[in-house]
């Protein structure tokens, strides 16, 4: 049994992915993380991803998982992207959602995709003389509605409509966001990595 690090302090995505991992760590065990804040000044969501569970697996010295994620809108040249959570400045999410609604006026290209990136690092296992370090990635497709909908989830997901589906990311009920989501598909593939590699 190995115990890891989640390096969140984001109380919205450590209850999602909490949810998302519950079952698929078999034997292993997810314990939360209130040491310092790395910067994440990295330019990619890969890079960020590395930073925060860097930063959590030196601190603590136990295996580290962490993710970045965001929203990228092909009209806006892929913009908020990394820069999602802090879009308006503010670090709310509502000032977050109006703003980009606003950018979005009058726009026809409405696609847009969740993006997150999720890495896991081990700074006690050296492969080759480094850290063992990897990254997986997931995307959920979709476009963005014109005025919000729903109350669930957190963040973009009132205006979100998932590809394929009639309603908002904030419509759905937990379980069918973690089966869709960027989320839950970059840690479907994490989990398979950190099986192998842990048992
Ligand atoms: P992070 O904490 O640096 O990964 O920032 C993620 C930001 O992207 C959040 O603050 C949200 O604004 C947005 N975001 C990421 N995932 C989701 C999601 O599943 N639903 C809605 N917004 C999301």
């Amino acid at each position: 049994m190995t115990v890891f690090v989640l390096a969140t302090h984001n109380a919205h995505k450590l209850e999602e992915l909490r949810r998302i991992l519950g079952d698929r760590l078999g034997p292993h065990q997810l314990v939360g993380y209130d040491g310092p804040d790395a910067v994440e000044d990295a330019d990619s969501f890969e890079g960020n991803a590395l930073i925060k569970a860097r930063a959590a697996a030196i601190f603590t010295g136990l295996p580290a998982i962490a993710d970045d994620s965001g929203i990228c809108v092909d009209a806006l040249d892929g913009q908020p992207g990394i820069h999602s959570a802090r879009y308006a400045g503010t670090g709310d999410d509502g000032d977050n959602l109006r703003l980009l609604l606003r950018n979005m006026e009058g726009r026809k290209d409405r696609a847009a995709r969740f993006v997150c990136a999720a890495a896991l690092v081990d700074v006690a296992a050296l492969d080759s003389g480094t850290p063992f370090e990897h990254t997986e990635r997931g995307v959920w497709p979709g476009s963005l509605l014109e005025t919000p909908a729903g109350s669930g989830g957190f963040g973009y997901d009132p205006i979100f409509r998932p590809e394929g589906l009639d309603v908002s990311a904030a419509e759905l009920t937990p379980a069918q966001k973690d089966a869709d989501s960027h989320r839950g598909r970059a840690f479907g593939l994490l989990v398979a990595v950190l099986r192998a590699r842990y048992g």
